[in-house]
């Protein structure tokens, strides 16, 4: 069982929250959340997780036409998935995409 965040609008009052979902052995394809801010209840369908999952920034070519081609920072990309730059420098490197240097990194 792996705990997994999805983040959706909810269906009745349209505020964005994100989500703490099971994923697990024999569960449905959806599953039942409550929104903070209505109360109400929707159910989350796991194809929107999975396509979460599997976003562009997997595809190699993708990654490095945007980060190469475009000359787009790991910022920039990374807000367009709501991930953070951090992730997107995690691929480049899962990738095998060189990254440009920034002249300081994080040490911690
Ligand atoms: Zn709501």
């Amino acid at each position: 069982m792996a705990r997994t965040t999805v983040i959706t609008e909810c269906l009745w009052c349209g505020e964005t929250h994100s989500y703490g979902i099971i994923r697990g052995a024999g569960m449905n394809q959806t599953q039942p959340v409550q929104c903070p801010d209505c109360r109400k209840h929707m159910f989350i369908n796991m194809t929107i997780r999975k396509a979460l999952e599997n976003p562009d920034y997997h595809d190699p070519t993708w990654l490095h036409e945007e980060y190469h081609g475009k000359n787009r920072t790991m910022a920039d990309i990374a807000a367009d998935f709501g991930v953070t730059p951090m992730t997107i420098n995690i691929w480049l490197n899962k990738l095998d995409i060189p990254t440009r240097s920034r002249g300081h990194k994080k040490t911690n």
